[in-house]
Protein backbone atom coordinates (compact mmCIF):
# COMPACT_ATOMS: atom_id res chain seq x y z
CA UNK A 1 0.00 0.00 0.00
CA UNK A 2 1.35 3.66 -0.26
CA UNK A 3 1.83 5.47 2.31
CA UNK A 4 -1.35 6.26 4.27
CA UNK A 5 -0.89 8.86 5.96
CA UNK A 6 -1.95 12.57 4.78
CA UNK A 7 0.99 14.39 3.66
CA UNK A 8 0.74 17.66 6.05
CA UNK A 9 1.51 14.95 9.09
CA UNK A 10 4.44 12.86 7.55
CA UNK A 11 6.46 14.72 9.52
CA UNK A 12 5.12 13.84 12.18
CA UNK A 13 5.83 10.04 12.15
CA UNK A 14 7.24 8.87 15.72
CA UNK A 15 8.00 11.42 17.63
CA UNK A 16 11.21 11.97 19.90
CA UNK A 17 9.46 11.11 23.03
CA UNK A 18 8.41 7.89 21.95
CA UNK A 19 11.76 6.77 20.38
CA UNK A 20 13.86 7.67 23.55
CA UNK A 21 11.42 6.33 26.12
CA UNK A 22 11.44 3.10 23.68
CA UNK A 23 15.35 3.28 24.23
CA UNK A 24 15.00 3.51 27.99
CA UNK A 25 13.01 0.83 28.51
CA UNK A 26 15.02 -1.16 26.29
CA UNK A 27 18.89 -0.10 27.85
CA UNK A 28 16.74 -0.17 31.41
CA UNK A 29 18.33 3.54 31.55
CA UNK A 30 16.88 5.75 33.56
CA UNK A 31 14.85 8.36 32.11
CA UNK A 32 14.97 11.76 32.22
CA UNK A 33 13.52 12.32 28.93
CA UNK A 34 9.67 13.01 29.09
CA UNK A 35 8.42 15.40 31.51
CA UNK A 36 6.01 13.08 34.04
CA UNK A 37 6.16 13.50 37.57
CA UNK A 38 7.57 10.25 39.60
CA UNK A 39 5.35 10.89 42.61
CA UNK A 40 1.62 11.56 42.64
CA UNK A 41 -0.75 14.39 43.27
CA UNK A 42 -2.34 15.74 46.52
CA UNK A 43 -3.83 12.27 48.70
CA UNK A 44 -7.68 14.66 48.93
CA UNK A 45 -7.63 15.39 45.47
CA UNK A 46 -7.52 11.54 44.31
CA UNK A 47 -10.06 10.52 46.39
CA UNK A 48 -12.46 13.17 44.95
CA UNK A 49 -12.08 11.35 41.75
CA UNK A 50 -12.59 8.21 43.10
CA UNK A 51 -15.64 9.68 45.31
CA UNK A 52 -16.74 10.99 41.82
CA UNK A 53 -16.99 7.69 39.84
CA UNK A 54 -18.14 5.96 43.43
CA UNK A 55 -21.09 8.47 43.33
CA UNK A 56 -22.02 7.74 39.88
CA UNK A 57 -20.56 10.95 38.22
CA UNK A 58 -19.56 8.56 35.25
CA UNK A 59 -21.68 9.73 32.03
CA UNK A 60 -20.95 12.83 29.73
CA UNK A 61 -20.54 15.89 31.51
CA UNK A 62 -21.86 18.68 29.99
CA UNK A 63 -19.90 19.93 26.81
CA UNK A 64 -18.13 23.16 28.68
CA UNK A 65 -17.33 20.95 31.40
CA UNK A 66 -18.75 20.64 34.57
CA UNK A 67 -20.21 24.18 36.71
CA UNK A 68 -18.01 23.55 39.43
CA UNK A 69 -14.91 22.96 37.55
CA UNK A 70 -15.68 26.62 35.55
CA UNK A 71 -16.21 28.28 38.17
CA UNK A 72 -13.12 27.69 40.22
CA UNK A 73 -11.67 27.89 37.39
CA UNK A 74 -12.92 31.88 37.43
CA UNK A 75 -12.32 32.01 41.12
CA UNK A 76 -8.34 31.19 40.61
CA UNK A 77 -7.91 33.42 37.73
CA UNK A 78 -9.73 36.38 39.68
CA UNK A 79 -7.90 35.29 43.12
CA UNK A 80 -4.54 34.94 40.88
CA UNK A 81 -4.02 37.11 38.25
CA UNK A 82 -7.53 40.14 38.65
CA UNK A 83 -8.36 38.40 35.33
CA UNK A 84 -12.18 38.30 35.55
CA UNK A 85 -13.97 35.40 32.89
CA UNK A 86 -17.57 34.48 33.50
CA UNK A 87 -17.47 30.70 33.91
CA UNK A 88 -20.53 30.50 31.57
CA UNK A 89 -19.69 31.61 28.17
CA UNK A 90 -15.49 32.29 28.77
CA UNK A 91 -14.51 28.84 30.15
CA UNK A 92 -14.44 25.64 28.23
CA UNK A 93 -12.37 22.53 29.87
CA UNK A 94 -10.68 20.90 27.79
CA UNK A 95 -8.73 16.91 27.16
CA UNK A 96 -5.45 18.49 28.46
CA UNK A 97 -3.78 21.58 27.18
CA UNK A 98 -3.01 19.82 24.07
CA UNK A 99 -6.61 19.32 23.16
CA UNK A 100 -7.31 23.27 23.44
CA UNK A 101 -3.80 23.77 21.71
CA UNK A 102 -5.37 22.31 18.74
CA UNK A 103 -8.44 23.40 19.18
CA UNK A 104 -7.82 26.79 19.32
CA UNK A 105 -5.45 26.76 16.30
CA UNK A 106 -7.94 24.77 13.95
CA UNK A 107 -10.72 27.08 15.14
CA UNK A 108 -9.00 29.99 14.69
CA UNK A 109 -6.79 29.34 11.61
CA UNK A 110 -7.53 29.41 8.24
CA UNK A 111 -5.27 27.36 5.41
CA UNK A 112 -2.89 29.68 4.57
CA UNK A 113 -2.70 31.53 8.07
CA UNK A 114 0.77 32.13 9.24
CA UNK A 115 1.48 31.59 13.11
CA UNK A 116 4.31 32.99 15.24
CA UNK A 117 5.81 30.18 17.51
CA UNK A 118 8.88 30.68 19.58
CA UNK A 119 11.64 27.73 18.92
CA UNK A 120 12.50 25.27 20.21
CA UNK A 121 8.62 24.94 20.60
CA UNK A 122 6.46 22.41 22.39
CA UNK A 123 6.18 19.30 20.02
CA UNK A 124 2.35 19.41 19.61
CA UNK A 125 2.13 22.86 17.97
CA UNK A 126 3.67 22.14 14.68
CA UNK A 127 1.67 19.06 14.43
CA UNK A 128 -1.50 21.54 15.60
CA UNK A 129 -0.93 24.47 12.91
CA UNK A 130 -0.34 21.09 10.01
CA UNK A 131 -3.40 19.60 10.71
CA UNK A 132 -5.20 23.47 10.28
CA UNK A 133 -3.22 24.11 7.22
CA UNK A 134 -1.50 26.89 9.52
CA UNK A 135 2.30 28.11 8.76
CA UNK A 136 4.41 28.19 10.82
CA UNK A 137 6.49 31.41 11.51
CA UNK A 138 9.63 30.87 13.53
CA UNK A 139 10.79 33.14 16.27
CA UNK A 140 14.29 31.54 18.03
CA UNK A 141 15.06 31.47 21.48
CA UNK A 142 18.75 32.23 22.37
CA UNK A 143 20.87 31.91 25.50
CA UNK A 144 22.10 35.63 26.41
CA UNK A 145 23.97 35.91 29.40
CA UNK A 146 22.79 32.09 31.04
CA UNK A 147 19.08 32.50 29.65
CA UNK A 148 17.06 31.89 26.52
CA UNK A 149 15.32 34.94 25.22
CA UNK A 150 14.29 36.71 21.54
CA UNK A 151 14.93 39.63 19.88
CA UNK A 152 12.38 41.79 19.75
CA UNK A 153 13.56 42.70 16.20
CA UNK A 154 13.18 39.02 15.24
CA UNK A 155 9.61 38.73 16.49
CA UNK A 156 8.68 41.86 14.66
CA UNK A 157 10.01 40.61 11.61
CA UNK A 158 8.37 37.47 11.51
CA UNK A 159 4.91 39.13 11.25
CA UNK A 160 3.58 39.99 7.85
CA UNK A 161 0.17 40.64 6.54
CA UNK A 162 -0.98 36.47 6.56
CA UNK A 163 -0.31 36.39 10.11
CA UNK A 164 -3.36 35.35 12.26
CA UNK A 165 -1.77 34.41 15.53
CA UNK A 166 0.94 34.10 18.22
CA UNK A 167 1.97 31.00 20.45
CA UNK A 168 3.27 32.11 23.18
CA UNK A 169 4.13 29.62 26.49
CA UNK A 170 5.70 31.08 29.25
CA UNK A 171 6.83 29.40 31.53
CA UNK A 172 8.69 27.48 28.50
CA UNK A 173 9.11 24.41 28.10
CA UNK A 174 11.83 23.63 26.90
CA UNK A 175 14.32 26.44 27.86
CA UNK A 176 12.94 27.25 31.33
CA UNK A 177 12.81 30.99 30.16
CA UNK A 178 9.67 32.72 31.82
CA UNK A 179 8.99 35.52 29.93
CA UNK A 180 9.52 39.10 31.94
CA UNK A 181 7.36 42.17 31.67
CA UNK A 182 9.59 43.66 29.39
CA UNK A 183 9.62 40.39 26.87
CA UNK A 184 5.38 40.19 27.25
CA UNK A 185 5.13 43.98 26.79
CA UNK A 186 6.97 43.66 22.98
CA UNK A 187 4.67 40.93 22.18
CA UNK A 188 2.14 42.18 23.20
CA UNK A 189 2.69 45.66 21.44
CA UNK A 190 2.80 43.33 18.13
CA UNK A 191 -0.20 41.56 18.93
CA UNK A 192 -1.96 44.90 19.07
CA UNK A 193 -0.56 46.73 15.97
CA UNK A 194 -1.17 43.68 13.90
CA UNK A 195 -4.38 43.12 15.25
CA UNK A 196 -3.45 39.04 16.37
CA UNK A 197 -4.63 36.48 18.39
CA UNK A 198 -2.14 35.14 21.13
CA UNK A 199 -2.70 31.98 22.30
CA UNK A 200 -0.98 31.07 24.98
CA UNK A 201 0.28 27.84 27.06
CA UNK A 202 0.17 28.54 30.19
CA UNK A 203 0.72 24.86 31.57
CA UNK A 204 3.87 25.54 34.38
CA UNK A 205 1.75 28.77 35.44
CA UNK A 206 2.51 27.55 39.00
CA UNK A 207 5.92 26.23 38.85
CA UNK A 208 8.30 29.11 38.57
CA UNK A 209 11.33 29.43 40.99
CA UNK A 210 13.78 32.14 43.19
CA UNK A 211 10.40 34.38 43.41
CA UNK A 212 9.79 34.61 39.87
CA UNK A 213 6.41 34.80 39.19
CA UNK A 214 4.70 34.23 36.13
CA UNK A 215 2.76 36.94 34.54
CA UNK A 216 0.03 35.91 31.53
CA UNK A 217 -0.46 38.06 28.89
CA UNK A 218 -3.92 38.51 29.57
CA UNK A 219 -2.90 40.93 32.23
CA UNK A 220 -1.32 43.19 29.98
CA UNK A 221 -2.79 46.31 28.90
CA UNK A 222 -5.86 45.45 25.95
CA UNK A 223 -4.84 41.66 25.84
CA UNK A 224 -7.76 39.90 27.67
CA UNK A 225 -9.40 40.67 24.31
CA UNK A 226 -7.34 38.99 22.13
CA UNK A 227 -6.15 36.23 24.44
CA UNK A 228 -7.00 32.05 24.55
CA UNK A 229 -5.49 31.65 27.71
CA UNK A 230 -4.61 27.83 28.28
CA UNK A 231 -3.93 25.72 31.62
CA UNK A 232 -3.70 22.67 32.48
CA UNK A 233 -4.03 20.36 35.58
CA UNK A 234 -1.13 17.99 34.85
CA UNK A 235 1.80 19.85 35.64
CA UNK A 236 0.32 21.93 38.37
CA UNK A 237 -1.46 19.03 40.01
CA UNK A 238 1.11 16.27 39.07
CA UNK A 239 -1.39 14.54 37.73
CA UNK A 240 -0.22 14.33 33.89
CA UNK A 241 -2.69 11.24 33.00
CA UNK A 242 -5.77 12.99 33.83
CA UNK A 243 -5.62 15.01 30.53
CA UNK A 244 -7.95 17.95 32.13
CA UNK A 245 -7.08 21.44 30.75
CA UNK A 246 -9.15 24.66 30.47
CA UNK A 247 -9.61 27.41 27.80
CA UNK A 248 -10.13 30.99 29.30
CA UNK A 249 -11.34 33.85 26.53
CA UNK A 250 -13.27 36.63 25.73
CA UNK A 251 -16.95 34.57 24.83
CA UNK A 252 -16.57 34.71 20.98
CA UNK A 253 -13.12 33.18 21.43
CA UNK A 254 -14.65 30.61 23.52
CA UNK A 255 -17.41 29.51 21.56
CA UNK A 256 -15.36 29.30 18.53
CA UNK A 257 -13.23 26.73 20.25
CA UNK A 258 -16.12 25.05 21.62
CA UNK A 259 -17.31 24.29 18.05
CA UNK A 260 -14.06 22.66 17.12
CA UNK A 261 -13.87 20.99 20.42
CA UNK A 262 -17.17 19.63 20.81
CA UNK A 263 -16.53 17.37 17.37
CA UNK A 264 -13.12 16.31 19.05
CA UNK A 265 -13.62 14.92 21.97
CA UNK A 266 -17.62 16.41 23.15
CA UNK A 267 -16.44 16.92 26.46
CA UNK A 268 -13.44 15.22 28.97
CA UNK A 269 -13.67 12.84 31.86
CA UNK A 270 -16.39 13.80 34.49
CA UNK A 271 -14.29 12.18 37.98
CA UNK A 272 -11.33 14.13 36.95
CA UNK A 273 -13.15 17.66 36.61
CA UNK A 274 -14.48 17.68 39.97
CA UNK A 275 -11.37 16.76 41.55
CA UNK A 276 -9.84 19.43 40.05
CA UNK A 277 -12.07 21.66 40.92
CA UNK A 278 -11.55 20.81 44.73
CA UNK A 279 -7.35 20.91 43.79
CA UNK A 280 -7.77 24.38 42.38
CA UNK A 281 -9.73 26.05 45.73
CA UNK A 282 -8.09 23.40 48.08
CA UNK A 283 -5.24 22.53 47.77
CA UNK A 284 -2.92 25.35 46.53
CA UNK A 285 -0.47 25.03 49.22
CA UNK A 286 0.70 21.67 48.61
CA UNK A 287 1.64 23.23 44.93
CA UNK A 288 3.25 25.70 46.59
CA UNK A 289 5.15 22.66 48.52
CA UNK A 290 5.94 20.74 45.67
CA UNK A 291 6.93 23.67 43.32
CA UNK A 292 9.99 24.45 46.10
CA UNK A 293 11.02 20.59 46.05
CA UNK A 294 11.15 21.24 42.70
CA UNK A 295 13.38 24.15 43.03
CA UNK A 296 15.63 21.87 45.23
CA UNK A 297 15.51 19.12 42.52
CA UNK A 298 16.30 21.63 39.57
CA UNK A 299 19.37 22.94 41.74
CA UNK A 300 20.22 19.03 42.24
CA UNK A 301 20.02 18.19 38.53
CA UNK A 302 22.06 21.17 37.72
CA UNK A 303 25.19 20.70 40.29
CA UNK A 304 25.42 16.94 38.71
CA UNK A 305 25.22 17.91 35.10
CA UNK A 306 27.79 21.03 35.31
CA UNK A 307 29.87 18.50 37.22
CA UNK A 308 29.78 16.31 34.79
CA UNK A 309 30.82 18.94 32.36
CA UNK A 310 27.42 20.24 30.45
CA UNK A 311 27.34 23.94 30.37
CA UNK A 312 23.97 24.36 32.04
CA UNK A 313 21.32 27.04 31.70
CA UNK A 314 19.16 27.49 35.05
CA UNK A 315 15.87 27.20 34.64
CA UNK A 316 13.09 29.68 35.90
CA UNK A 317 10.47 27.50 36.26
CA UNK A 318 8.76 24.37 34.30
CA UNK A 319 10.18 20.92 34.97
CA UNK A 320 13.62 20.82 32.77
CA UNK A 321 17.42 22.03 32.74
CA UNK A 322 18.68 22.93 29.20
CA UNK A 323 22.28 22.33 28.70
CA UNK A 324 24.99 22.74 26.17
CA UNK A 325 27.01 19.73 24.91
CA UNK A 326 30.17 21.62 23.18
CA UNK A 327 32.03 21.52 26.33
CA UNK A 328 32.08 17.48 26.70
CA UNK A 329 33.39 17.78 23.34
CA UNK A 330 30.25 16.25 21.59
CA UNK A 331 28.66 18.52 18.89
CA UNK A 332 25.03 16.85 17.93
CA UNK A 333 22.63 16.45 20.42
CA UNK A 334 20.63 14.03 18.62
CA UNK A 335 23.27 11.91 17.99
CA UNK A 336 24.24 12.69 21.78
CA UNK A 337 20.68 11.40 22.78
CA UNK A 338 20.60 8.20 20.63
CA UNK A 339 24.47 7.15 22.96
CA UNK A 340 23.63 8.05 25.94
CA UNK A 341 21.76 4.77 27.13
CA UNK A 342 25.27 2.91 25.87
CA UNK A 343 27.72 5.79 27.63
CA UNK A 344 25.80 6.58 30.26
CA UNK A 345 22.88 4.83 30.89
CA UNK A 346 20.53 7.98 30.71
CA UNK A 347 17.81 9.48 28.40
CA UNK A 348 17.54 12.80 27.60
CA UNK A 349 15.80 14.94 24.84
CA UNK A 350 17.50 16.02 21.97
CA UNK A 351 16.11 19.90 21.85
CA UNK A 352 16.50 20.14 18.19
CA UNK A 353 13.51 18.34 17.50
CA UNK A 354 11.65 21.12 18.90
CA UNK A 355 12.73 23.83 16.07
CA UNK A 356 12.27 24.61 12.34
CA UNK A 357 16.30 25.74 12.00
CA UNK A 358 17.53 22.35 13.59
CA UNK A 359 20.96 23.51 13.56
CA UNK A 360 20.03 26.58 16.14
CA UNK A 361 19.68 23.48 18.79
CA UNK A 362 21.97 21.32 17.40
CA UNK A 363 24.55 21.65 20.39
CA UNK A 364 21.12 21.41 23.21
CA UNK A 365 19.78 18.58 25.25
CA UNK A 366 16.97 18.36 27.80
CA UNK A 367 16.69 16.53 31.24
CA UNK A 368 13.94 16.86 33.15
CA UNK A 369 14.10 16.87 36.78
CA UNK A 370 10.35 16.12 38.12
CA UNK A 371 11.67 12.98 39.36
CA UNK A 372 12.74 11.27 42.81
CA UNK A 373 15.86 12.46 44.64
CA UNK A 374 17.16 9.20 44.17
CA UNK A 375 16.74 8.64 41.05
CA UNK A 376 18.09 12.53 40.00
CA UNK A 377 21.56 11.17 42.05
CA UNK A 378 21.91 7.94 40.27
CA UNK A 379 21.17 9.44 36.65
CA UNK A 380 23.91 12.39 37.79
CA UNK A 381 26.38 9.61 39.03
CA UNK A 382 26.10 7.68 36.02
CA UNK A 383 26.73 10.91 33.11
CA UNK A 384 30.32 11.75 35.16
CA UNK A 385 31.34 8.55 33.10
CA UNK A 386 30.77 10.76 30.32
CA UNK A 387 34.00 12.66 30.23
CA UNK A 388 36.45 11.57 27.88
CA UNK A 389 33.57 9.71 26.27
CA UNK A 390 33.96 11.78 22.97
C1 LIG B 1 2.91 19.04 29.16
C2 LIG B 1 2.69 20.18 28.25
C3 LIG B 1 1.49 20.34 27.55
C4 LIG B 1 0.41 19.29 27.55
O1 LIG B 1 -0.45 19.39 28.60
P1 LIG B 1 -1.62 18.29 28.78
O2 LIG B 1 -2.52 18.94 29.75
O3 LIG B 1 -0.98 17.05 29.27
O4 LIG B 1 -2.25 18.09 27.45
C5 LIG B 1 1.31 21.47 26.78
N1 LIG B 1 2.27 22.40 26.68
C6 LIG B 1 3.46 22.28 27.32
C7 LIG B 1 4.48 23.34 27.15
C8 LIG B 1 3.71 21.16 28.11
O5 LIG B 1 4.89 21.01 28.69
Amino acid sequence: MSEPLVARMREFGTTVFAEMTALAVRTASINLGQGFPDTDGPEAMLERAVAAIREGLNQYPPGPGVPELRQAVAEHRKQHYGLVYDPDGEVLVTVGATEALAASVLALCEPGDEVVVFEPYYDSYAAALSLAGAVRRPVTLRPVEGRFTFDPAELRAAVGPRTRAILVNSPHNPTGTVFTLEELTAIAAVVEEHGLIAITDEVYEHLTFDGVRHIPLATLPGMRERTVMISSAGKTFSVTGWKTGWVCAPRELVTAVQTVKQFLTFTSGAPWQLAVAHGLREELAWVGGMRDGLAAKRDRLMAGLSAAGFEVYRPAGTYFVQTDITPLGFTDGLDLARRLPELAGVVAIPTQVFYDRRELGRRFVRFAFCKKDEVIDEAVARLARLRGAV
